[in-house]
């Protein structure tokens, strides 16, 4: 990779912390895309990089999108993300945590940080014995906070059903084939939302095991990962990771509608276009997968400002994302630009970017 601060995904960060603690070993980014509309709010991803450009380059697409997710979901934050660099090995101890707990605290409330891949509600509580800046913290029934994959999922579920009555006219999901991918915290929840609703699975992961426990649970039927994408259905529902629809994968597609959670769907920019000139609806994955940055930017913010949190406030805000998909997809329709590019340009200027 070029010097970063070159690069296309580089968009005028504020801010992009290097973090090295030698004494845990720590290696991190926290990437600040804008604070615009408050502090940059975006989950800490755990992974190992084989190439360390990786992460820089995931760690800028990550917090732009953040940016993105959260100005359109209406929230007073701005977008940041981190990301924890582990060896192969996939070490992550307490001594890391905590150093992690520091930077983001070091940066005095201009980064708040939750749960991404690879983290854990338990991973937030050892953050957050080193700052206050943290959400995604183990809740009870009925608060906020917690982990955020299901109220993602209810987002999702919600947007889907939206697709399907935009582009087949169909109320309700009952005999609707939807091919998954991903059956993980997001994927799983948005699953099993899906069936109860009458729609026919397929469902896919890397991991076998838990492809299966997951159709056995919804009576759905399993393909082999590098299956998924072709299944003949009404909706490809992408809950895995990033970068998928490339020319290669929307070749592939056999679907009318594209509605998911994973982050960063569109390998480059041009491919929303692909899938425009395709025919195929594409739900913007930042608009769609918005529901567990909303429950937790609730928690963090009701906690700062000493105030009850209330549950049904989110449940709210969840079921407004239908109305901006939908009104996406009417002016992708209206101005003839694909619905990736309708939401950037809502985006940015929400966060004073055009
Ligand atoms: P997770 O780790 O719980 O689940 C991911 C699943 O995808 C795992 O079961 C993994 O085995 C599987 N997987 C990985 N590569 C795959 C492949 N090539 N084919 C099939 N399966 C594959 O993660 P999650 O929290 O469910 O997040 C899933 C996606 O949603 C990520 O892109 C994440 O950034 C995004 N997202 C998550 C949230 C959230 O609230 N957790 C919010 C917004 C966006």
């Amino acid at each position: 990779m070029a010097a970063f601060w070159t690069e296309a995904d580089y968009d005028e960060h504020e801010r992009v912390e290097l973090v090295h603690d030698r004494a845990s070993g720590l290696t991190a980014i926290i990437a600040l895309h804008s604070t615009h509309l408050g502090p940059g709010a975006g989950g800490t991803r755990f992974w190992h990089y084989a190439d360390p450009a990786g992460a820089m380059r995931d760690a800028l697409r990550l917090s732009r999108g953040m940016s993105y997710k959260n100005a359109m979901a209406g929230l007073p934050m701005g977008g940041g993300k981190g990301v924890v660099l582990l060896d192969a090995s996939r070490t992550k101890t307490p001594a890391m945590l905590a150093a992690f707990g520091d930077a983001v605290d070091a940066l005095g409330g201009r980064y708040v940080t939750a749960e991404d891949v690879g983290a854990s509600e338990a991973d937030m509580v050892a953050i957050s014995r080193r700052t206050p800046h943290v959400c995604g913290l183990p809740a009870g029934e009925g608060q906020l906070g917690g982990d955020p994959g299901p109220f993602t999922a209810m987002g999702i579920f919600l947007g889907i059903k939206a697709a399907v009555a935009h582009k087949l006219g169909q109320d309700g999901l009952t005999g609707v084939r939807i091919a998954l991918q991903g059956c993980g915290s997001v994927g799983g929840g948005v699953a099993r939302l899906l069936a109860k609703d009458g729609a026919v699975l397929t469902v896919s992961d890397i991991d076998p095991a838990r492809a299966a426990a997951l159709a056995r649970e919804i009576g759905g039927r399993t393909v082999a990962p590098d299956a998924i994408m072709s299944v003949a259905c009404e909706v490809f529902s992408p809950n895995a990771l990033g970068a998928i629809l490339d020319e290669d994968g929307i070749a592939r597609l056999d679907c009318a509608i594209v509605a998911g959670g994973a982050n960063n769907q569109l390998a480059r920019a041009e491919h929303g276009g692909l899938l425009a000139e395709r025919g195929i609806l594409y739900a913007p994955d930042y608009v769609i997968n918005a529901g567990g940055i909303i429950n937790v930017s609730l928690e963090y913010l009701c906690r700062q400002h000493g105030q009850p949190c209330d549950i049904n406030e989110v449940r709210k805000r969840i079921a407004q994302i239908p109305d901006r998909l939908r009104a996406i997809w009417q002016e992708s329709e209206a101005g003839g630009l694909s619905a990736d590019v309708v939401a950037d340009r809502m985006a940015q200027a929400l966060i004073g970017r055009r």
